[in-house]
């Protein structure tokens, strides 16, 4: 049961009471508070930090970690500077009043297998900016999401803007729209005449975090998409399938997930070298 609850002003506040109480931080409680209140004697809320903001006019998108989920599908900013995959990854979340609690922050911390966020923001090459007692320190997203440091403080979350060379798709399969999925994909690449580069695709549900595939990926490196196409989309299919071994839970079978990811991987490609993108 809930004992103390504990309001920082600042960040370095929130780490030091975490440190010394061992009480999570408490951002939007969706996943703190899933399935009954939380079995912590104190939280730290982040509630007082002045960690709401969003901007993204310059040459990298600052995402401070308690934007919601909603405020991040609601910002058309992000669609001018070539992230409109943020805020669709953002609306798919649960529903509405999960996304006006839901953080940002929140969403990369909780490290699910199958986070709408996280798959858009290690294909975009995003960052995470962290304090904890030791200092300040930032690393990518997919460096975070495989070991996160204990008790550190995610404070910002860096996204670069995009050039007009970068294709980016996400696909998604969940059992029904307020379900966490149970595969997703996404993928970025960049198409300068008519060749692939630089390609980066991430997986959700087929392991215990969300992966990327680089066998997948070195299929579609240097790859001319108009020579092809068919073949190389097998191709790219073949190696993720080779190279996934998702396991069996309430949302789905082994096999099952590792046929729709083969799909939804397929898919993300075809978006990208597609005119439309994804
Ligand atoms: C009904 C329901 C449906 C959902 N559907 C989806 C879905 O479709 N797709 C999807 O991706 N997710 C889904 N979720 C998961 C949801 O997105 C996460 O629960 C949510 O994003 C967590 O954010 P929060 O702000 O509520 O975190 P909290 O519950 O407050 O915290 C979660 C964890 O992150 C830590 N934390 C929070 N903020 C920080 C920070 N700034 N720095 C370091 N650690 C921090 C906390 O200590 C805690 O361990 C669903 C959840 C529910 C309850």
């Amino acid at each position: 049961m809930v004992q103390h609850f504990l309001r920082p002003a600042s960040p370095a506040e929130a780490v030091a009471l975490r440190k010394d109480t061992g009480g999570p931080y408490l951002a939007g409680g969706t996943d703190l508070n899933w399935m009954g209140p939380p079995s912590a004697a104190t939280l730290v809320s982040l509630a007082a930090l002045p960690l709401a903001f969003l901007r993204s006019d310059g040459p990298v998108a600052e995402i401070g970690p308690t934007v919601t989920l909603q405020e991040l599908a609601d910002h058309e900013g992000l669609s001018t500077v070539g992230l409109e995959v943020l805020r669709l990854a953002a609306r798919q979340v649960g529903n509405r009043s999960i996304r006006n609690l839901a953080t940002v922050g929140g969403s990369v911390a909780a490290n699910k297998p199958t986070s709408d966020l996280i798959p858009p923001l290690i294909v975009l090459d995003g960052t995470v900016r962290l304090v904890t007692d030791g200092g300040e320190q930032e690393m990518t997203v997919e460096q975070y999401v495989a070991a996160p440091p204990a008790e550190a403080l995610i404070v910002e979350l860096r996204v670069p803007r995009p050039d007009s060379a970068l294709r980016v798709a996400l696909q998604r399969f969940a059992r029904s729209a307020n379900d966490l999925a149970v595969v997703n994909a996404a993928l970025a690449v960049r198409l300068v005449a008519g060749q692939l580069a630089e390609p980066r695709l991430a997986l959700g549900g087929v392991a215990p975090k969300v992966v990327r595939v680089p066998e997948a990926e070195a299929v579609l490196a240097g790859a001319e998409v108009g020579k092809d196409l068919a073949g190389l989309l097998d191709r790219f299919a073949e190696a993720v399938a080779a190279n996934i071994a998702p396991v069996a839970d309430q949302r789905g079978s082994a096999s099952f997930r590792a046929d729709l990811a083969v799909q939804l991987a397929r898919r993300t490609l075809a978006a990208c070298v597609t005119d439309k993108g994804g």
